[in-house]
C-alpha cells in the first residue's frame, strides 16, 4: 500500500501540488489524470524521489519514503524523455539496471530474456535504439523498468509521443502486462480514454488539487465536481434550486420548470447544478410511458458520428446536447424542429454549485 498524505509542493509562490491525499493498493493499476500543468508529473516525481515535497508524506507499507533516496526506492520508471542509451544495444539497455545492482551475469541473461519476452521484443535484442520504431523504443524502456522486479512501476505519459493506432496497441499491451506480472502500476496521463480503459482507480487532479479518486464507473456516473463531469466525457449542466421531497426524492426548480430527482444517500440541496450525460437524455415523441422530466426546445444543430447523432437542443434553460442512436425506432428531427427532451428521475447527478 502506498499512501500519499497531505502532499504539497510549492515552486516559489505557485502550488504545483496542494494537499493531495489518496492510497494506492498493492498490485493495482492507478492513473493520475489531469490537464497539462495540473501537477501530475510533480506528484509522480515526488513518489519516485526526484522532487522533495514541501509538506506531507509518502508512505510505502506504513514507512515514510521521504528520507529514502530515489535509487534506493527500487521503483521501475518510464518517464517522458527518460531516453534509452543510444550507444547500447537493446539487450544492454535492459540489462543496465541489473548491472547497477551488481547482479550476476547468468542472472542478468535470464532476466533480460524474460523482460524481452514480456514486451515481445526477443528478436530485437541486438539492435541499437536508432534501429527501432518509437513504439519499440517505448517497449524497451518498459522492459528496462520491469527487469529488476521493482515494487512499483511509475509511468509518465509513456504513450503520448506515439501516433494513435500505436498508442492504442501499446495500451492493450500495458494492460495485459499488468495483469500478467501483477506489479503495482502508477500511470500519469492527460488522456481520458487511456485512464478509463486501463485503471482500477483514477486520481483526477486539477491545479494541483485532487478532485476525485475513484474507479472509472464512479467517476463517470457520479462525478464529485463539475470539473470531473466535464473532463470525462460530455455533460449538460442545469442550475437548479433543490428542495427535499419525501424520502430520497428531491424537487428541483429551474426557471419556470420543475423536475424530479432521485439519488440514493445524501444529495446537496439549495442552489446546485444538475449534470446530465447526453446519452441519458431521450427525445419524447408521444410514446408512453413518458419520462418524469420533460423540457421543450428547438433543434439548433446536428452532428453525425456513425451509429449516433448528437443533437443540440436550444431550451429556455440553455442548450442541451442529446445523443440519439440512429438505429433506434425514432426518426431524427431536423434543425429548426420543436422537440421535447426527457429524462428519468435517476438519469442525472447533482453537484454543489461551487464545484
Ligand atoms: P503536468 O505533469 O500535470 O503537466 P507538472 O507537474 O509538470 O504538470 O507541473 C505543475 C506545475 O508546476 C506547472 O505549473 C509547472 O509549470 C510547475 N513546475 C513544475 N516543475 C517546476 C519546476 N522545477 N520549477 C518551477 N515550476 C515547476
Ligand atoms: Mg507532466
Amino acid at each position: 500500500m502506498l499512501d500519499i498524505v497531505g502532499l504539497s509542493k510549492l515552486y516559489g509562490a505557485s502550488r504545483a501540488l496542494d494537499d493531495v491525499s489518496f492510497s494506492i493498493e498493492q498490485g493495482s493499476f492507478t492513473t493520475i489524470l489531469g490537464p497539462s500543468g495540473s501537477g501530475k508529473s510533480t506528484l509522480l516525481l515526488g513518489i519516485a524521489g526526484f522532487v522533495a515535497p514541501t509538506s506531507g508524506d509518502i508512505r510505502l507499507n506504513g514507512q515514510s519514503l521521504l528520507r529514502v533516496p530515489a535509487e534506493k526506492r527500487n521503483f521501475g520508471i518510464v518517464f517522458q524523455g527518460y531516453a534509452l542509451f543510444p550507444h547500447l544495444r537493446v539487450r544492454e539497455n535492459i540489462a543496465f539496471p541489473l548491472r547497477m545492482r551488481g547482479a550476476a551475469a547468468a542472472d542478468i541473461d535470464k532476466r533480460v530474456k524474460h523482460a524481452l519476452g514480456l514486451v515481445q521484443l526477443e528478436a530485437y535484442a541486438e539492435r541499437y535504439p536508432r534501429e527501432l520504431s518509437g513504439g519499440q523504443q517505448q517497449r524497451v524502456a518498459l522492459a528496462r523498468a520491469l527487469v529488476f522486479d521493482p515494487s512499483l512501476v511509475l509511468l509518465d505519459e509513456p504513450l503520448s509521443a506515439l501516433d494513435k493506432s500505436l498508442r492504442e496497441a501499446l495500451r492493450q499491451e500495458l494492460r495485459h502486462l499488468h495483469k500478467t506480472i501483477g506489479m503495482t502500476f502508477i500511470l500519469v496521463t492527460h488522456d481520458q480514454d487511456e485512464a478509463l480503459e486501463l485503471s482500477d482507480r483514477v486520481a483526477i487532479i486539477n491545479h494541483g488539487r485532487l478532485e476525485q479518486f475513484a474507479d472509472p464507473a464512479t467517476l463517470y456516473n457520479a462525478p464529485a465536481s463539475r470539473f470531473v463531469a466535464e473532463f470525462l466525457g460530455k455533460s449538460n449542466f442545469i442550475a437548479v434550486q433543490a428542495a427535499r421531497g419525501s424520502r430520497d426524492v428531491l424537487h428541483l426548480q429551474a426557471g419556470g420548470h420543475r423536475f424530479e430527482h432521485r439519488q440514493p444517500g445524501t444529495a446537496p440541496d439549495g442552489r446546485i447544478t444538475l449534470a446530465l450525460r447526453p446519452e441519458r437524455l431521450t427525445l419524447v415523441n408521444g410514446a408512453s410511458p413518458e419520462p418524469v422530466n420533460i423540457l421543450p426546445g428547438t433543434v439548433s444543430d446536428l452532428s453525425y458520428r456513425g451509429a449516433e447523432v448528437g443533437l443540440t437542443v436550444a431550451t429556455d434553460l440553455g442548450a442541451l446536447i442529446v445523443r440519439v442512436d440512429t438505429s433506434g425506432a425514432h426518426a431524427i428531427p431536423a434543425v429548426g424542429e420543436r422537440v421535447r427532451v426527457g429524462w428519468s428521475a435517476t438519469a442525472g447527478c447533482l453537484l454543489p454549485e461551487s464545484a
